[in-house]
């Protein structure tokens, strides 16, 4: 049977408000009992990028934003200088929408119950490539604990189909360990290829100018 079409820009956003509506009064874990904020992810609802981190950090627990921090800086950076993509052109979620205490890992437990929340995010969104920033998103999303660097820089099927995932470093990992941009950069070339963007205008004026 053929795929059902996307659904338009206006149910996508209502289907995202939603969602966040439910997540702002979600309480199926017990991440619920030290939040200061849900951080459900935002963007534009017909993204044809979806990018997935963890979850939230202290930044993004007290704003209610995703990737606001320091890491979320170098995603910007990214998607910007990188990829020609602004972030509101992007959707921007995690895996559990609220903050593990002091950034601990999210339990097994967590990302059960809060997984309903990310599927629903695509399957409203649509969009054509997730990028799966660092392990933990790239574990979750591929069903696999293969390792990051078996995973990388290839677009890889999810076990239940929908949109091929990237997998890439998390930016929190590139402030770490800065030499391992360059490979960030690979796979995000990657990413733009199949996506069919050239990156910003400014670094493709000289080429038109020969
Ligand atoms: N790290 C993540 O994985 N997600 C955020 O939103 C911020 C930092």
């Amino acid at each position: 049977m053929a795929t059902p079409a996307a659904p338009a820009g206006a149910d996508a956003a209502a289907l995202l408000h939603q969602i966040a509506q439910e997540v702002a009064g979600c309480t199926r874990c017990a991440l619920a009992q030290g939040r200061a904020c849900t951080v459900p992810g935002e963007g534009a609802p017909r993204a044809r990028l979806m990018v997935v981190g963890e979850g939230p950090g202290a930044e993004e627990d007290r704003t209610g934003r995703p990737f606001v921090g320091a890491a979320g800086q170098l995603l910007d950076k990214i998607l910007q200088s990188g990829m020609g993509l602004r972030r509101e052109e992007v959707f921007i979620a995690n895996v559990v929408k609220c903050r593990p205490p002091g950034n601990r890992d999210p339990a097994p437990e967590e990302v059960a119950a809060c997984s309903p929340f990310l599927e629903r995010q695509i399957a409203a969104i649509r969009p054509d490539l997730i990028l799966a920033l660092g392990r933990h998103a790239a574990h979750h999303l591929l069903g696999t604990d293969l390792s990051l660097q078996r995973l990388r820089g290839r677009l890889q099927t999810r076990p239940q189909g929908g949109p091929p995932v990237l997998v890439t470093f998390h930016p929190a990992y590139l402030l770490r360990n800065p030499g391992a941009k360059k490979d960030c950069w690979q796979d995000i070339q990657v990413g733009m290829g199949f996506l069919g963007l050239k990156g910003p205008p400014d670094r493709n004026s000289g080429a038109d100018r020969g």
